[in-house]
């Protein structure tokens, strides 16, 4: 990886990914308000939960809609999770790029892998971790969103997306909500103050003490 020339900073790509009920769109909602950074909102073909909102949590769109997105090639990725489609738009990927802001992307593991392949040296990834299985559980029951058959289903999925723990950068066990809060912080500041991602500053430094060296009579140097 080489650092970024002056003006060229690319957005970071943080994805956050973990089974359902680990907490993890708590903790990007706690985080992206924290950090002022951008959420990307994904599509999906899951009816919306009671309070959410459409265009905010995320944009609620038909099996059509969804299926003339992938044909016109409008999402970076995208995959099924427990029975829906789920997918981001490649214009919020664009915008990070392009205007070097940083995004945050609440994805499951398959989107994670596609983010990470496509965009090495953009993506950070982080898994968060429920404390433990029974904590999980009590958390999807107690959320109570979901039907029961969907709840039995996310804890089915829960072994299948915890066997992708180890394709991440970072793990945050989600025990008590602050401490999570802060340890993905911490991951998200140390990225921006990445050497790669700061390089410039240090080149422009150099440049300058260079020049000055160069001015200075040769008794100075
Ligand atoms: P996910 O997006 O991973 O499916 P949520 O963010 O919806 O999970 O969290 C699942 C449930 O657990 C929610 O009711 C949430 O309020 C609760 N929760 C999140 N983090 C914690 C925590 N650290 N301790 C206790 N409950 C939590
Ligand atoms: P939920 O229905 O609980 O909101 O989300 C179910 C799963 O879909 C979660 O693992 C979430 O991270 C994932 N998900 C949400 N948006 C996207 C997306 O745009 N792409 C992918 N691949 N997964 C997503």
């Amino acid at each position: 990886m080489t650092d970024a020339e002056p003006g060229t900073r690319k957005g970071i790509l943080l994805v956050i990914s973990s089974p359902s009920g680990a907490g993890k769109t708590t903790l990007a909602h706690l985080l992206a308000q924290r950090e002022r950074l951008e959420f990307s909102v994904s599509y999906t073909t899951r009816t919306p939960r009671t309070g959410e909102r459409d265009d905010v949590d995320y944009k609620f769109v038909t099996e059509d809609e969804f299926s003339r997105m992938i044909e016109r090639n409008e999402f970076a990725e995208w995959a099924k999770v427990h029975g829906s489609r789920y997918g981001t738009a490649i214009h919020t990927v664009n915008r990070a790029l392009e205007d070097g802001k940083d995004y945050l992307f609440d994805v499951d593991w398959q989107g994670g892998a596609q983010i990470r392949r496509q965009w090495p040296e953009e993506s950070v990834l982080v898994f968060i971790l429920p404390p433990s299985m029974a904590e999980l559980e009590r958390r999807l029951r107690r959320r109570a969103t979901d039907a029961p058959a969907a709840i039995e289903q996310r804890l089915e999925t829960a072994t299948r997306e915890l066997e992708h723990f180890a394709e991440y950068d970072y793990l945050v066990v989600n025990d008590n909500l602050e401490t999570a809060l802060k340890e993905l912080s911490s991951i998200y500041v140390a990225a921006r103050c990445a050497r790669t991602r700061r390089g410039h500053y240090g080149h422009e430094l150099l440049d300058e003490a260079q020049a000055q060296a160069r001015g200075r009579p040769a008794s100075q140097q």
